[in-house]
């Protein structure tokens, strides 16, 4: 039997298949450019013989309903999902749940009602997530649609962490908090560590750092989600690809006092036009980091103003953790850039996170310790694995 995911964007459909017995993955694929002249499917697969396949096809698909036939055409065509009916649930990745969702949920009318009360609060992804959920359940009118969702896993935060100091009413009228977002990656990678650590998950104290082109910091502790470096939106917290991270608010209203920037040009410039890209003109990581081996200094600032940031939030959530027993780092950054992490751990010996240079530096794509044997608290590498974790959290639900 089988569980689909889809992680549906505002013009784009990413999907896996994954086989329930073993967690394989027989297909994978992702529609993008929907509603563009021309839209793209990209699709790999594994044949009756076991062979490797890959597909490319261009054709207009005006809308999310086109393009998931496209992807459900594909699936059925290849073989790799010859009968809907082998389908235990489709997982669909929804990026905000607000309050009211701490966990997966089978999706109902009331469910959909519920998603779509919070798409002011994320209206760049919800509307697509949702839009995702209707065109499956007229699709696969037989399997049940579960909702995994970003914000969930942060929901255990206590009021300390997730108020804001501002007025309660805004607060209780109109859900300015922090939720906190990547719940489903910062678990994936925290039960994943605690397994190498020997440990229970619900006895495990953990920072986990995903760090990709969104970028986040969680402090777990026993399991659960105590605080984290993104707020009420993604763009909260730590240095981004091209968003700020945290910023003193009162920089906006000068912004729109001094240079008449109005709400969409300043949304607009923190989120799109900040981070990495605003202090040197790039976001991709390994060409900052190759500009700044060079001499660049624009590129030495950006790895040192994301690093400085990254090292603020690990001494913060030892604080408050008082116990930790490992550092995870995961995302694209997280996983392959060495340098940020020696950067990000350098000087916290003290604090007992020892890095070993020599594994921190070797390259590589499996889950690896790259602390000293010594250190009190170990640093893992750990691959982020979300699709799968939001396929096991569908099945977990249906069943
Ligand atoms: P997204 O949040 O879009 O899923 P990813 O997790 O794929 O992003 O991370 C993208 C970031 O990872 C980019 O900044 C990219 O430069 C960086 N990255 C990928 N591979 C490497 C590498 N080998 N060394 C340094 N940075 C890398």
């Amino acid at each position: 039997m089988k569980v689909l995911v889809l992680n549906s964007g505002s013009s784009s459909i990413k999907f896996q298949l994954f086989r329930s017995d073993d967690w394989s993955v027989p297909a994978a694929g992702s529609v993008t450019r929907i509603g563009e002249p021309e839209a793209v499917l990209r699709y790999s697969w594994t044949d009756a013989k076991g062979s490797a396949q890959t597909l490319e096809e261009r054709a207009a698909m005006p809308d999310h309903q086109q393009g998931l036939q496209r992807i459900a055409g594909a699936l059925a065509r290849s073989g790799a999902l010859a009968d809907p009916a082998e389908l235990l649930a489709v997982g669909h990745r929804v990026v905000h749940g607000g309050e009211a969702f701490h966990a997966p949920t089978c999706v109902d009318d009331d469910v959909i009602e519920a998603i779509r009360q919070v798409v002011p609060l994320a209206p760049l992804h919800n509307p697509a997530n949702l839009d995702g959920i209707l065109v499956a359940r007229a699709l696969f009118p037989n399997t049940p649609q579960v909702a995994v969702f970003d914000t969930a896993f942060h929901q255990t935060m206590p009021r300390t962490a997730y108020r804001y100091a501002i007025s309660d009413d805004l607060y209780r009228e109109h859900g300015v908090r922090r939720y906190g977002f990547h719940g489903t990656s910062h678990h994936y990678v925290g039960r994943r560590a605690a397994e190498r650590l020997g440990k229970p998950f619900e006895q495990c104290n953990l920072i986990t750092l995903h760090l990709g082109n969104g970028a986040s910091a969680t402090a777990i502790r026993e399991g659960s989600s105590i605080d984290t470096s993104m707020g009420m939106t993604p763009l909260e917290g730590l240095v981004m690809g091209t968003r700020c991270g945290d910023i003193d608010p009162a920089v906006p209203f000068y912004l729109s006092q001094q240079l008449g920037l109005d709400n969409d040009r300043l949304e607009d410039l923190l989120n799109r036009q900040s981070g990495l890209l605003g202090l040197c003109g790039d976001n991709d990581l390994r060409e900052i980091q190759r500009r700044a081996e060079e001499g660049d200094e624009a590129a030495e600032l950006a790895l040192g103003v994301t690093a400085h940031r990254l090292k603020k939030y690990i001494g913060a959530y030892l604080a408050e953790l008082g116990r930790t027993d490992a550092l995870v780092f995961t995302g694209g950054i997280g996983e392959n850039s060495a340098e940020l992490r020696a950067r990000a751990c350098g000087g916290l010996e003290p604090l007992g996170i020892q890095l070993d240079a020599e594994a921190n530096a070797a390259a590589s794509s499996e889950e690896r310790a790259v602390s000293s044997p010594q250190s009190p608290i170990q640093v893992w590498v750990i691959p982020t694995n979300e699709e799968l974790q939001i396929a096991r959290e569908a099945l977990a639900a249906v069943s």
